[in-house]
């Protein structure tokens, strides 16, 4: 079966490509694993010019690129654009800081000498997403090739003229063939990978069912795994927080990416006394925005990434619907030939109800009204994801305060959760484990080895 590119706004098959069979699958492992025996004997310098290469032809080929993220998978090509400055930015920061990040650590003993070195471990297996199709690469490859690991890259088969790009890019880069590979394969088949002895390791951004079937297999081969799942953010108004600035950060934050993000802002959780206020704001603003065309710039909302992603979602708001939820606003297929949803507001959601527990991946708030900050608290907290979330206070020691009582990876105050190359990103709960990005991101796939001399 071959792998479509289908652009989501016009719903035309742009590209297809040719699934991988098991000996050109087998070729580019081995192709993989000869690298690193190389790529680990390399000097941080070498592997810093490479990566900083990387950064270079992104930025000059942003144009091209930004556009084919947005025709693959319907994002608005300003924050297409955004998107690969910020990839640029991140291959850069490991270049510079890496060889830091990865010093030695003297340890303290009572005689001779003790430290960790840190050493690559050896190929590891990528498996990302579409959403962002160029950040989520380069947060799992920049570290990981700074280390000395070599990468085999499954990316989701909606974005398969990106993965290419991406393999394209690091040739053009001049990385020795089988430092990055792009591996076309179908995500029910990649797990078995695992059980390849030259994989070392997998880390995976994507949804609950990918990751824990990824884990298994990791587990039962004892590997190493890192996952970056789904997340249902809670966004807390506390009553003296700033109704207009706080409405347009909840509008950002729902609709960010068309609203796939695993760190968008999704369960807005307000304190009575505001509620309305609130409310009435927050759906005269969703309800403006100006649905059309992603490469348009005065488009506001673009279409979802596919057909499947847009019937998934309002199934969800259909079954939720039928359980009594309110819809404030939207909740139906938009008027638009694309994979498009009316922006959409649910009220009235109770723990009984599925939609309580999942994870909206589009433009679909969930509203909820609490009389106090423990209500808003424990609200926040009765999910089993915990990947970001925000509070809104003038207040800030109280602002603290609610964020240390959330179970998340990371809580943000006055501004909904976003990513920066220099600040840890993860989860924990069924959000995932393990961190990228930051001086963090770069310890996942070490082998943190003990020199002991006495
Ligand atoms: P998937 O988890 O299916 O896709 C993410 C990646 O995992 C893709 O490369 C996919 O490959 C691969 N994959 C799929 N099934 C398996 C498997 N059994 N084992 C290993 N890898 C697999 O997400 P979807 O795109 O289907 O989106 C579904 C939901 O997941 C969303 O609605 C959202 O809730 C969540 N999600 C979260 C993301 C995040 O940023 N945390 C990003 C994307 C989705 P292939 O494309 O070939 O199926």
């Amino acid at each position: 079966m071959s792998i479509k590119s289908t652009n989501p706004f016009t719903l035309e098959i742009l590209k297809s490509f040719d699934e991988m069979t098991n000996e050109q699958i087998d070729h580019a492992l081995e192709k993989a694993h000869t690298a690193y025996l190389n790529w680990r004997t390399t000097s941080y310098q070498e592997r810093a010019t490479i990566l900083n290469k990387v950064g270079t032809i992104l930025r000059s080929k942003k144009a091209e690129l930004s556009k084919l993220i947005t025709l693959e998978m319907g994002k608005l090509l300003a924050q297409a654009e955004s998107e690969i400055d910020y990839a640029a930015s991140i291959f850069e920061y490991y270049a510079k800081h890496g060889e830091t990040f990865l010093k030695d650590e003297k340890i303290e003993v009572d005689s001779g000498e003790a430290y960790i070195k840190k050493t690559p471990i050896g190929v590891l297996l990528g498996v990302e997403p579409w959403n962002f199709p160029f950040y989520q690469v380069a947060r799992f490859a920049a570290p990981n090739i700074m280390i000395g690991n070599t990468i085999v890259l499954k990316h989701a088969s909606i974005v398969p003229q990106c993965a290419k790009a991406i393999e394209d890019i690091f040739k053009e880069a001049g990385a020795p063939e089988g430092v990055y590979t792009n591996l076309f394969v179908r995500g029910s088949k990649v797990t078995k990978l695992i059980a390849d002895k030259r994989i070392q390791g997998a880390s995976l951004t994507g949804s609950e069912k990918a990751g824990s079937e990824l884990a298994m297999m990791a587990g039962k081969y004892i590997k190493k795994s890192v996952l970056e799942l789904g997340g249902s953010d809670p966004f807390i108004v506390l009553e003296d927080a700033d109704i207009e600035r706080t409405v347009s950060l909840a509008i950002k934050g729902r609709t960010v990416n068309n609203g796939q993000s695993c760190i968008a802002a999704k369960r807005f959780i307000v304190m009575e006394k505001i509620a309305s206020e609130f409310l009435t704001q927050f759906k005269v603003a969703m309800s403006k925005l100006k649905l059309g065309n992603p490469l348009e710039a005065d488009t506001e909302l673009g279409p979802l990434s596919s057909e499947d992603a847009l019937e998934s979602i309002l199934k969800q708001i259909e079954t939720a619907v039928s359980e009594g939820a309110k819809i404030e606003i939207g909740g139906k297929r938009a008027k638009l030939k694309g994979a498009f949803i009316e922006p959409t507001i649910i009220s009235h959601i109770s723990p009984k109800m599925k939609i309580y527990k999942e994870e909206l991946f589009g433009p679909v708030a969930s509203f909820y009204i609490v009389k106090t900050v423990e209500e808003a608290i424990a609200l926040a907290n009765d999910t089993e994801f915990g990947l970001g979330g925000s509070v809104f206070t003038k207040d800030i020691e109280k602002g603290k305060e609610i964020a240390h009582q959330i179970d998340s990876g990371m809580v943000f105050i006055n501004h909904p959760t976003k990513s920066s190359v220099e600040l840890p990103f993860g989860g924990t709960k069924r959000s995932g484990y393990g961190r990228e990005m930051s001086p963090l991101g770069i310890d996942e796939f070490v082998n943190k080895k003990l020199i002991r001399v006495l």
